[in-house]
């Protein structure tokens, strides 16, 4: 049996609406845009959603919302994919790097208070395999040094912290629809605007700096350029895809939890065993899903694991090369202090095959696998 690591799964109407997005029109903020948006602000309640190109433009907002310039710096995990310091970078910022925690990989909250200097403006948040940052200091830590909160929720959608939706508790929060994601649509993304003093201007930076939003509303009747700004809306064809995923989003999610749940009972036994740990979800958290990801003893036992699974026909990788120790990362960042559980997490991580439509003898053969590799190491 052979089991790949990811499957784009379609929904059913995408080809439907994408026909329908022709016939009308597919430039950007078109009539499957309303739609996504207006479906994204029911669920983030009372946001205001735009849709993007993808989770890295949608965190370019951000960026430029916050009016975050040269020398500012930004809080933030290293254990984070490219997008979330590229972001500030851009700016002009400097990405300031926190350790992480070694239950949910997420930063470590404790940690924050300590790396704010003078120059830091604002703290983004990553929520790692969908599993939440703890936000609760996170936002007291913030509300009492006057910084911005970001939300990278790229992998987030359809998770709760404290019963409350991720991508709620930010001023601003990204989501990605890379078909990587729970909710997919090629490249796509949407800012979510929880600080609505922001969405006036977000809607002109999201229009290449002019009030052009406010136009089709007919609230101006011409319309200029106002404001600094880019081309930050995707097609109506991309809008068209994705609304057909976001129709089955509670349908693809039960999916995805009801494989995350068969690896987390498989594998319990190995965790007991002391062969690998399994992934924590705090009680007052909620999951989506995203990822399923075993850590093992190191970086020589994680490459044994994975070329032992291959073997098996399992596709399973490894995770983020820390960003305090990349190459740009090194020249445009700075750590806040040591980083032992981020290298650790990146030398152990191994994340196993998870899509929506894994069937149970899948995961189980991907469990039997490691049930062996583990009486045989
Ligand atoms: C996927 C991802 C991104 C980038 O998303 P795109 O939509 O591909 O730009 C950013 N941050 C995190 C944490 C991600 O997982």
């Amino acid at each position: 049996m052979s089991v790949p690591f990811n499957k784009v799964v379609l929904a059913g109407r995408e080809f439907d609406y994408i026909r329908q997005s022709i016939d009308d029109s597919i430039a950007g903020n078109g009539r499957f845009t309303q739609l996504c948006q207006a479906s994204l602000e029911q669920r983030f309640a009372p946001a205001r959603v735009l849709l993007t190109t993808s989770c890295t433009t949608a965190l370019e907002m951000s960026a430029l919302l916050t009016s975050i310039g040269p020398g500012d710096e930004v809080i933030m995990p290293s254990f984070t994919f490219t997008s979330t310091a590229n972001a500030f970078v851009l700016r002009g910022a400097v990405p300031v790097f926190v350790d992480i925690r070694p239950d949910t990989q997420n930063i470590d909250e404790a940690l924050i208070e300590a790396a704010i200097t003078p120059r830091t403006r604002a703290i983004c948040v990553v929520h790692y395999a969908g599993v939440a940052c703890e936000m609760d200091a996170t936002l007291d830590i913030a509300s009492r040094h006057g910084l911005a909160v970001i939300e990278d929720a790229a992998q987030a959608i359809g998770s709760t912290y404290r019963g409350k939706a991720l991508g709620t508790f930010g001023n601003l929060a990204a989501l990605s629809f890379h078909e990587t994601k729970n909710i997919v649509a090629g490249e796509g993304g949407a800012l979510i605007i929880n600080d609505l003093a922001l969405a006036e201007r977000a809607e002109i930076i999201w229009e290449k700096g002019t009030n052009r939003v406010a136009f089709k509303r007919g609230m101006v009747d011409k319309y200029t350029w106002v404001d600094i700004g880019s081309s930050f809306l995707p097609s109506d064809i991309t809008a068209a895809f994705l609304y057909s995923q976001l129709e089955s989003m509670d349908a693809i999610i039960a999916d995805r939890r009801r494989i995350w749940d068969r690896y987390q009972a498989g594998l319990a036994r190995l965790e007991a065993s002391g062969q690998l740990q399994r992934p924590v979800i705090p009680p007052h958290c909620e999951g989506n899903g995203h990822i399923y990801y075993i850590l093992l003893e190191n970086l020589d036992a994680r490459r044994h694991w994975a070329k032992e699974l291959a073997a098996a026909g399992v596709d399973a990788f490894m995770h983020y090369v820390p960003l305090h120790s990349s190459p740009a990362g090194r020249r445009l960042g700075r750590t806040a202090g040591p980083m032992p559980v981020t290298d650790a997490t990146s030398d152990r991580l191994l994340r196993l095959p998870l899509f929506p439509g894994l069937t149970d003898a899948q995961v189980d053969h991907v469990v039997d696998a490691l049930d062996t590799i583990a009486r045989r190491t």
